[in-house]
């Protein structure tokens, strides 16, 4: 690291302000536990952007999916395709249940779900699938909802990167029985640790509510439709409190603002380093046709994987923190013991090893960027 200079994070949380006076709301309410008024305030937020039928706060986005694999009733015996670049949770939700995730390789193109390969995996066990949008930009969703309905397959989308991501106009996290929101605090929108489970089939809402509170009907009573609560079902305890839904809603309050500042060091990133990808055989993130990314990352693919290397030390010589990314499930240890890898996974295999993530978030300055477009403008891979 350079002495004196200061260094320039991959991720930071962007602080709106609203944050502070809103805990203070909160704990003035004499409800701190979860599902009051900023609770309602951020799911109403979340369905009215996204168009979901109902959103569901929850801890995190990692208990959404399992939320959802509750609700699909995943268990033993049970097969749910996933593909192999994405984070351990989107496995995890199944294998808690004791269903198999199956790893299937990724496009190119997008590092997204190969739906091909999909259609090969698909045995007479197949469950679901549970679809990553890589850096928010959508999966070929005509296909893949084409596939999951000829073959009577539910559709979980990982939805993690992708709030204010949209395909062909519609939100992501819709196309599915349910999507899965994080607001960890490397992503757009955060309260440290949170998510939200969006709900797009009616029938399932209020097994979705049972199993988040505990197995109980607490939220039917709460509305008045039950007049005493209960345990009904399975369940656990996936609601936040309230303190953490003040925070969320500080942040969705200034939705345009996060999302305008990331927009703009992605831009910056896709404009400044053209001509110098181009000229040194590296790729570029890229954004196919009628998809709406969300700035939630920017990536490189370099020549090779020594480049990488290189490349992630000459940017750390500068106090620039760029981080490689997901190393693919069906090679991880649990991975191996909990899932089953039917092709070969060749396409994760290898933009593993040659992926870097440029810092993005909402609180690099214009200075900042000056400074990592010059640092990886000076860098010149061996086997450019
Ligand atoms: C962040 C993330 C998760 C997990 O979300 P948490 O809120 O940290 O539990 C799951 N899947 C993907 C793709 C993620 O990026």
């Amino acid at each position: 690291m350079l002495r004196g200079v200061r260094q320039i994070s991959f991720s930071t949380p962007y602080r709106t302000g609203l944050e502070e006076p809103y805990i203070a709301e909160a704990l003035k309410s004499s409800v701190w536990h979860g599902d009051g008024q900023f609770t309602k305030r951020a799911s109403d937020f979340l369905t009215e952007l996204t168009g979901a039928t109902s959103t569901l706060l929850t801890t995190s986005g990692t208990h959404a999916l399992e939320l959802a694999a509750v609700a699909l009733g995943l268990g033993p015996g049970d097969e749910v395709i996933v593909p192999t670049f994405t984070f351990p949770s989107t496995a995890t939700a199944i294998a808690l249940r004791g269903a198999t995730p199956v790893f299937v390789d990724v496009l190119p193109e997008t590092l997204n779900l190969d739906i091909d390969a999909t259609a090969a995996a698909l045995t007479d066990r197949t469950r679901a699938i549970f679809v990553v949008h890589y850096g928010g930009v959508a999966a070929d969703l005509d296909r893949l909802t084409e596939l999951a309905a000829a073959n009577d397959v539910a559709i979980v989308e990982d939805n993690a990167h992708g709030l204010g991501a949209y395909y062909d106009g519609q939100h992501l996290g819709t196309f599915g029985t349910f999507g899965a929101q994080s607001w960890h605090d490397t992503k757009n929108f955060t309260c440290g640790e949170g998510g939200a489970l969006l709900i797009n089939d009616a029938s399932l809402l209020s097994r979705a509510e049972i199993i988040r509170e505990k197995g109980t009907n607490r939220s039917q009573f709460l509305r008045g439709q039950v007049d005493k609560y209960t345990w009904v079902d399975q369940g656990s305890s996936y609601l936040p409190s309230e303190l953490q839904a003040a925070v969320l809603m500080a942040q969705f309050e200034h939705y345009s603002e996060i999302q305008g500042k990331r927009h703009a060091v992605w831009d910056r990133y896709a404009t400044d380093l053209k001509a110098w990808a181009a000229d040194h055989g590296v790729s570029l993130m890229t954004v196919p046709e009628r998809r709406q990314h969300p700035a939630h990352l920017y990536y490189l693919l370099l020549p090779t994987h020594e480049d990488q290397q290189a490349f992630i030390a000459s940017l750390a010589a500068e106090s620039i923190v760029a981080p490689f990314h997901y190393q693919p499930l069906h090679a991880s240890p649990a991975g191996k013991a909990l899932g089953r890898t039917p092709f070969p996974c060749d396409v994760a295999d290898d933009r593993a090893h040659r992926l870097v993530r440029l810092p993005l978030h909402a609180n690099l300055t214009e200075s900042d960027l000056d400074r990592v477009v010059s640092a990886i403008s000076s860098f010149v891979p061996i086997h450019g």
